[in-house]
């Protein structure tokens, strides 16, 4: 008999419960719901999305194309060349990005793609947190005690990884602290400055993204928060002082940035995606490039999948990520162990290298070209 390449997705019921609407939660919903899965509730701990801040927004081209309209519509800046530098300028390095790399609304970004899930029937319950798994038994428990049965359950709690830590699937976790400022200016950076700096932070970068005209995003990673919230005074400092006129800081936010090897399964029902599989770029910390990725990708493959394969075809296109950012973790790994991002800044900048073309954003290893003026 003639098998047909669609499914009949009204005769499949199957319960899908994503843990937690991030960035991660909300795409996996989306992309189920787009395709025609019909029983799918999201989890939120909070009252709303896009709560707590913590993501600057910086992502690639192709981290918008894979949203669509829906990524297009929260762009707030675009920028053709990053400035990657020390302190007092001694070593400057231009990055010239062959695509923009754009600045998104992060809020709103959440915002929309639970718009498109409500509006397409998908539901999303506010004020849940799962307290438990029980992969045995295909039953989550709630804060209040409540059983939630279920087929898959997909989670995206975000890097603090209470439940993958519980589950096994990580021991301890180990995650950056990113801290961060939107602050008004007398007038504004060009573009994004990468401070590669100890005095910034030791073990990342800190960096300063204009917003608008007179205003910018300033901050720092480092293991420690007192490290990072340290080299964000020190980027105030250091705007000030180049004549930008700091006037006040409007609100500070932050969060983690997981800096382990991605993982992503403990049995076939219970899959994790976004920061709580740590689907993080090691030598960026951005992760929405990834779940951008996997949301196209399961949007393409859950057309043509037996709703059974479901996890085997979500952990393909994962295991190609994990792949990629396995090489990367080693690179920065090394870049740590030979005194961080300053260290290669000063390497590059000795042996003559005034900029670097970037042909893909998401994968900076890939065509990159180094030349002098
Ligand atoms: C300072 C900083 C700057 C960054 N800048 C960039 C950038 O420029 N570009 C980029 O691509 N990435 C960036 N990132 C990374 C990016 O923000 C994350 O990769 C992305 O937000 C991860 O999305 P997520 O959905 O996996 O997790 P989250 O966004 O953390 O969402 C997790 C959600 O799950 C909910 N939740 C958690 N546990 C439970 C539970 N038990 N029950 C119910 N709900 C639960 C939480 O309330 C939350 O809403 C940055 C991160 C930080 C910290």
């Amino acid at each position: 008999m003639l098998k047909s390449p669609y499914i009949e997705w009204s005769d499949i019921v199957m319960r899908i419960r994503v843990i937690g609407a991030g960035a991660a939660g909300l795409s996996f919903a989306l992309a189920a719901t787009t395709v025609g899965y019909r029983d799918i509730l999201v989890f939120e701990e909070h009252s709303r999305v896009g709560v707590p801040k913590h993501c600057t927004g910086l992502v690639s081209e192709t981290t918008v194309q894979a949203w669509g309209n829906i990524a297009r519509s929260c762009i707030i800046n675009k920028f053709h060349d990053y400035i990657v530098r020390d302190v007092e300028r001694r070593n400057t390095i231009y990055l010239k990005l062959l695509e923009p790399v754009y600045l998104l609304n992060r809020v709103k970004l959440e915002e929309e793609l639970a718009d498109t899930i409500l509006s397409a029937g998908g539901i999303i319950k506010f004020r849940r947190r799962i307290r438990t798994i029980h992969p045995h038994h295909n039953v989550l428990i709630d804060h209040e005690g409540n059983r939630v049965e279920y087929d898959i359950a997909v989670v995206c709690e975000g890097a603090p990884r209470i439940l993958a830590r519980n589950l096994g699937l990580y021991s301890k976790p180990k995650n950056l602290v990113g801290i961060q400022q939107l602050i008004s200016l007398g007038k504004s950076p060009e573009t994004v400055i990468v401070y590669a700096d100890r005095r910034i932070s030791r073990n990342f970068f800190g960096w300063c993204v204009p917003v608008s005209d007179k205003m910018a995003l300033i901050g720092a990673a480092d293991h420690h928060g007192s490290n990072a919230y340290a080299g964000v005074l020190r980027i105030l400092r250091v705007l000030e002082k180049e004549g930008y006129q700091v006037r006040n800081v409007i609100e500070q936010f932050g969060g983690l940035i997981p800096i382990d090897l991605p993982r992503s399964l403990i049995a076939d029902n219970v899959l994790f995606f976004g920061d709580a599989a740590s689907l993080v770029k090691p030598l960026t910390g951005g992760g929405l490039y990834a779940i951008s990725r996997v949301f196209r990708a399961l949007t393409n493959i859950l057309k043509h999948t037996d709703p059974k394969e479901l996890s085997h075809a979500f952990m393909a296109e994962i295991n190609m990520l994990k792949r990629k950012f396995k090489l990367h973790s080693v690179i920065r790994s090394a870049l740590t162990a030979l005194g961080g991002y300053e260290t290669a800044l000063k390497i590059l900048s000795a042996i003559g290298v005034r900029f670097i073309k970037i042909e893909e954003y998401d994968d900076l290893l890939t065509g990159m070209k180094l030349g002098s003026w």
